[in-house]
């Protein structure tokens, strides 16, 4: 039933969105070619300001002949959240994944990284505007005009339509710990362990409204989740620890060359 609802809505978001639809012909230039362990570099959609939001496809070399699951890590939906994505990058550069097929998003946001806002160029915070208990919220929480009312959005909904990764990782600051209020908790405190992260309960003050991981837990049966790092994760952890913890979770592990 939930399969069929979203192969419906699949159709239904790419012709709304036609103009909008993925290509990984347009990739930006000032961007280093796929290389190493990376085996596409896709462009989602574009910023409000015409950035190109980037996917990184990583190979994935299977464990005794085992695939393993498809995971999309995503880093920097918030502009001033930007630690995480030193993690996303060391997975970027790894030598080789064993294990996962791991997609990066290490910086959602572009226009809010760049100007070191939460929110994007249209002051809005992409983690209200999903179309999952959507209500109109102003001031630092802005929900846009309604429900799927920004670039950054509707790209990244297009993209986990396409993709339907069995498991997202969203990562975030400066809250400190992992959510358990959510479909899956066991697996929600599987993370908070491996990631030596607190397990507690990120409920927004009350419901959670128009966020990305309720949207897609909501809709697909794959599970996101949120996890926030502190304020201020130092570099040994976001380059060298939590890479391979990350990687852990899922069974998997990388080889990292002289990272450490
Ligand atoms: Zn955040």
């Amino acid at each position: 039933m939930r399969r069929r609802f979203v192969r419906t809505f699949a159709l239904v978001a790419a012709l709304v969105c036609a103009p909008l639809v993925i290509s990984s012909s347009s990739a930006a230039p000032q961007h280093p070619a796929a290389a190493g362990n990376v085996l596409e570099q896709k462009v989602i959609g574009k910023s409000v300001r015409g950035r190109p939001i980037l996917a990184w496809h990583l190979d994935d070399r299977p464990i005794e002949g085992h695939k393993g699951p498809t995971v999309l890590l995503i880093a920097a939906m918030h502009g001033n959240e930007g630690a995480p994505r030193q993690l996303l990058e060391t997975l970027r550069k790894a030598r080789a994944i064993h294990g996962a097929d791991v997609w990066l998003v290490p910086t959602y946001n572009p226009d809010g990284l760049a100007a070191h806002h939460r929110r994007n160029a249209h002051g809005v915070d992409l983690n209200r505007n999903y179309p999952y208990h959507w209500v109109d919220l102003d001031g630092n929480y802005e929900s846009g005009a309604h429900p799927g009312s920004e670039p950054e959005t509707r790209a990244m909904m297009r993209f986990l339509t396409e993709l339907q990764p069995d498991y997202v990782l969203s990562f975030h600051q400066p809250l400190h710990g992992v959510d358990l209020d959510n479909k899956r908790p066991g697996f929600s405190r599987k993370v908070a362990h491996t990631l030596r992260l607190p397990a507690t309960t990120l409920d927004c003050g009350g419901v959670c409204h128009g966020t990305m991981t309720g949207w897609y837990n909501h809709n697909f049966d794959g599970f996101a989740l949120t996890v926030e790092y502190g304020a201020r994760p130092s570099q040994r952890l976001m380059r060298a620890v939590a890479p391979r913890q990350v990687l852990r979770v899922f069974g998997a592990f990388g080889s990292f060359g002289g990272q450490g």
